[in-house]
């Protein structure tokens, strides 16, 4: 890549969706007006080339598409409503032109989807390995945000849609290394890794719904996400492994698989939360009457820690999941 203008240029949105935004790419800043009666959110997650992905199971159209959906994911885990992204790259000189383009594509994709502008961000270049940081503004109406210090003893807890996708997708991806055809089922897993969806209409569901609710998105394995809800809420988490919702396609894995996918592994961007008995009576029927899947898979005590509920005995879960610093 030579030019940093050019590229500018390139990714520079010809339309934008917000009508807040006054300046978007251009000048030394974007500038958007804050909406009256909302609180403003603001997240940030960085991919780094060799920690995050290699560029065996991910197309730079994935690596734009995964670094938008991480942080779209993060608004969703507090009931926002997303507005704006921008974004950091920094290019190591093997990179083309066109394959950062594709990078773009990829956030495109997804934020058309959510009529999401990018309004700004930086560009340099990088010695060896591609590093992608972008960072997302949206906004909650006053006193909806959703935190995970909200949960309390005798609350329900629930997952929506089902978890451990993306764990299977990436062991099947480096089992294949990244190049041979999948079937139907494997090019199911692989997409839930390399596209995950955000559920941002679920946390707006949530928020909407003006009950307390505690919320985090699933982005190291339910075991750690559990485990931030307990921590923060001061309460402990009773999981029943046998309620974790799967995928009907997950039946190729053994049992052992499914669970340890689900609890320790990655990036699958559902929500977990929990909610009042009387609450989540209502939240149930109302998901149902959408056809939208979500499940209860435990209860909140209290006390401290994450337990699972084998056989009517606890097991104590250790709070482990994809930490880039733990020793290997
Ligand atoms: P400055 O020198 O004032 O920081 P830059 O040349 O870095 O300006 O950026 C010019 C404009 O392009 C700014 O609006 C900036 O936000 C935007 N921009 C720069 N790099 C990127 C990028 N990688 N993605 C999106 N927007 C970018
Ligand atoms: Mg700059």
């Amino acid at each position: 890549m030579k030019d940093e203008f050019s590229l500018i240029q390139k990714i520079a949105p010809k339309k934008t969706y917000q009508s807040s935004l006054i300046q978007g790419i251009g000048d030394d800043a974007a500038l958007f007006r804050a909406a009256a009666g909302y609180d403003e959110i603001v997240c940030t997650d960085t991919l780094v080339e060799g920690v995050h992905f290699l560029q065996s199971t991910m197309r730079p159209f994935h690596i734009g598409y995964k670094a938008l959906a991480a942080n779209l994911s993060d608004i969703a885990a507090m009931g926002g409503i997303p507005l704006f992204y921008l974004v950091s790259i920094a290019v190591p000189p093997a990179w083309a032109e066109e394959d950062v383009l594709e990078i773009y594509e990829g956030m495109r994709s997804l934020a058309e989807r959510y009529q999401i502008d990018l309004i700004g961000g930086d560009t340099c270049a990088a010695p060896n390995e591609l590093v992608v940081t972008v960072t997302v503004i949206g906004r909650v109406e006053k006193g909806r945000h959703l935190f995970r210090s909200q949960a309390r003893p005798g609350d329900v807890v629930f997952i929506t849609n089902t978890v451990g996708n993306a764990a299977a997708g990436l062991e099947l991806l480096l089992k294949k290394n990244g190049n041979e055809p999948y079937s139907e089922e494997e090019a199911f897993f692989v997409s839930c890794h390399q596209t995950p969806a955000p559920q941002v209409e679920f946390g707006r569901f949530f928020a909407e719904s003006g009950v307390r609710i505690a919320l985090n998105d699933i982005s190291d394995g339910v075991a750690s996400e559990a485990h931030e809800i307990a921590e923060n809420s001061e309460v402990s988490l009773i999981l029943y492994p046998d309620s974790l919702p799967f995928h009907p396609y997950m039946k190729r894995f053994s049992g052992e698989k499914q669970l340890d996918f689900a609890l320790y592994g990655g990036e699958d961007f559902q929500l977990i939360g929990t909610a009042a008995k009387s609450d989540w009576e209502k939240i149930k029927k109302e998901c149902a009457q959408k056809g939208w899947r979500i499940t209860e898979v435990g209860t909140v005590m209290e006390g401290k820690g994450v337990y699972l509920e084998v056989d009517d005995r606890l097991m104590e879960l250790e709070k482990r999941g994809y930490n880039h610093f733990r020793k290997r």
